[in-house]
């Protein structure tokens, strides 16, 4: 799609590099923005049984979330209490499980606490393709008058066979829709997530990704590694049966190849996930995400 523009910039980016979320959000802001990230008590579809339960294999058992119900107003103040020494602005990150997995209405209660902060200047919301309508997308893009929204929906990997054995239960034609619903509203920005290192994935697994992503009309990616979360259902997998995990460097190498090829207006939310060290089973790598950058940086260096 060689026209492609992202809808929040005023001009085309003209550059090798990638385009980092840091730099957008400068752009944007005049300042680093930081996040406040909450669990704001969802389940997801594929957890409760209306599409399955167990989750995604590699899911840990909170969904990424705190797993305890503690009031947002107080999960927004601690975080705020010790990041307002780095940060003077935030996003507000609906990330633990699936945020829009409710009526308009009750989801709405959630997401106006975020007019009870005037540090707070951005919606951010995670979620399933298979969880969202025009009602609830209308309900989205009325914050847009006040704050900067983003939508991202979990991709995960484009291939069917790698989509059926992480029980993701979702298909990739509930993704474009998703996709095509979202981008009639100009004034969301629309991010995806997906997964490098998915075993059985084929050695330029990741060259296709990249022609498929530059097909597709979104603003952001976010790039993981798959790593194993101590209680996910890939923990049991792994200690039975091993799985070939993709090594540090190959996924620096991977990300690179990607990069090169990836629409440079795209902007590249993140690199790599965060595992907590008491939740990780494997790889150890997963625990070190500055040395990812700092090789990747030497990539771009040379
Ligand atoms: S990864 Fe997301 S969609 Fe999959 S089970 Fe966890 S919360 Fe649900």
């Amino acid at each position: 799609m060689e026209n492609f523009q992202n809808r929040f910039l005023k001009e085309s980016v003209q550059s090798d590099h990638y385009f980092s979320c840091n730099s957008f959000l400068k752009g944007k802001f005049g300042e680093r923005i930081g996040k406040i990230t909450i669990d704001a008590g969802f389940t997801c579809p594929n957890r409760d049984g209306k599409k399955g339960y167990g989750g995604c294999i590699y899911c840990d058992a909170l969904g990424s979330g705190i797993g305890k119900k503690i009031p947002l107003e107080q999960q927004i103040e601690e975080q705020l209490s010790y990041r307002i020494k780095k940060y003077k602005k935030f996003l507000l990150y609906f990330q633990a499980y699936t945020n829009t997995y409710d009526n308009v209405e009750d989801l709405n209660k959630r997401y106006e606490i975020i007019n009870k902060y005037d540090e707070l200047v951005g919606l951010v919301i995670g979620t399933r393709a298979d969880c969202i309508d025009e009602e609830k997308l209308e309900l989205i893009n009325s914050y847009t008058d006040k704050y900067f929204v983003q939508i991202e929906y979990g991709l995960q990997s484009i291939n069917k066979g790698t989509r059926d054995w992480m029980n993701r239960l979702e298909t990739i034609e509930e993704f474009e829709n998703a996709l095509n619903m979202t981008y009639v509203y100009p004034n969301i920005f629309l991010g995806v997530h997906v997964i490098f290192g998915l075993p059985y994935e084929t050695k330029n697994y990741h060259i296709e990704l990249a022609e498929y992503i530059n097909s597709l009309n979104i603003d952001g990616i976010k790039i993981h590694n798959l790593y194993i979360p101590k209680s996910s259902p890939l923990a049991k997998i792994y200690e039975k049966q091993g799985i070939k995990l993709i090594k540090q460097d190959e996924f620096v190498k991977q990300i690179y190849e990607f990069l090169k090829i990836l629409n440079k207006n795209i902007v590249i939310m993140r690199i790599g996930g965060t595992a907590l060290p008491n939740e990780l089973l494997a790889p150890q790598w997963a625990l070190n995400k500055f040395t990812t950058f700092e090789k990747l940086r030497k990539l771009y260096l040379k």
